[in-house]
């Protein structure tokens, strides 16, 4: 799977974040405003940036940006080491949404978090698995996440709801000390807000095989990138840093957008953080 940005979304998104007008990014990177708009556009330098300037002036760490402008990407994650862990990836409008089913291989219970575009293939899968769906998940409430959300209620009817939604009654609102049992999985959360008011982070622990946790974060946090908080991005980088980032190294992180990666790769190689 792609990055969900590139190296132009990550300086469009930063100067959106900062504050700062285009021709000044331009000039810092040593690029014309017209070199700069076709970066933002394809991700592509036609020449070697100043990375030093850019970060200072947008709050991004240089060697990071430079490490994306030189093809970084998470390593592949091997899903299989988590029992059970799925991935499903839907299409609407031209854009990709991920969604994240999980299940005790035991008891059969299962959790969705998020719904993407399509029912149909999470029907499938738990049909085919014959998984009782007891939880639905929301990470935040943008039409992207929760466009199948009616089908999927109408077909699991007895599957819980929980969210951050302030419009949500409370029985289905996250409570902070909420611990969920799923079979032998234990699922927390944590509050995530900034690309989204009611941002919320999912954790799962306590995995057969010691697998590390796994936090499904929604938009929060993307590989090498995050989503666009303009208004909101010093909250959001915060509880990036603070509820994210403070997680084991090892925990693999699912984004609503792009690939897998783990809290380790994100320190090391995301621009953001
Ligand atoms: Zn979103």
């Amino acid at each position: 799977m792609n990055l969900e940005d590139h190296l132009g979304d990550v300086l469009h998104k930063g100067r959106l974040h900062a504050g700062v007008a285009p021709e000044t990014v331009a000039a810092a990177a040593g690029l014309s405003s017209a070199e700069l708009a076709a970066v933002e556009a394809s991700g592509n330098p036609p020449r070697p940036m100043d990375y030093r300037a850019l970060g200072a002036l947008l709050g991004l760490a240089p060697n990071k940006l430079q490490g994306l402008a030189a093809g970084w990407q998470p390593a592949p994650v091997d899903l299989g080491r988590w029992r059970e862990l799925r991935l499903l990836t839907s299409v609407g409008g031209g854009m990709g949404v991920n969604c994240y089913l999980l299940w005790d291989e035991v008891t059969r219970e299962a959790a969705l978090f998020d719904t993407g575009f399509d029912a149909a293939p999470i029907l499938e899968l738990i049909a085919a698995e014959h998984l009782d769906l007891r939880y639905l998940f929301i990470t935040h409430g943008h039409h992207d996440h929760i466009a199948a959300l009616p089908e999927l209620k109408q077909r699991h009817p007895k599957a819980r709801l929980r969210s951050n939604s302030r419009s949500a009654p409370p029985d289905q609102r996250n409570r902070p000390n909420d611990c969920i049992s799923l079979g032998s999985l234990r699922i927390t959360n944590r509050d995530t807000p900034g690309h989204a008011e009611d941002g919320v982070t999912y954790i799962v622990g306590t995995w057969p095989d010691d697998a590390p946790h796994v936090a499904i974060v929604g938009d929060a946090l993307f590989a090498g990138s995050m989503g666009r908080a303009v208004g909101a991005a010093a909250l959001a980088r915060q509880k990036i840093r603070d509820q994210i980032l403070s997680l084991p190294a090892p925990t693999l992180l699912c984004p609503g957008h792009g690939p897998l990666t783990t809290v380790a790769e994100e320190q090391a190689n995301n621009p953001f953080c």
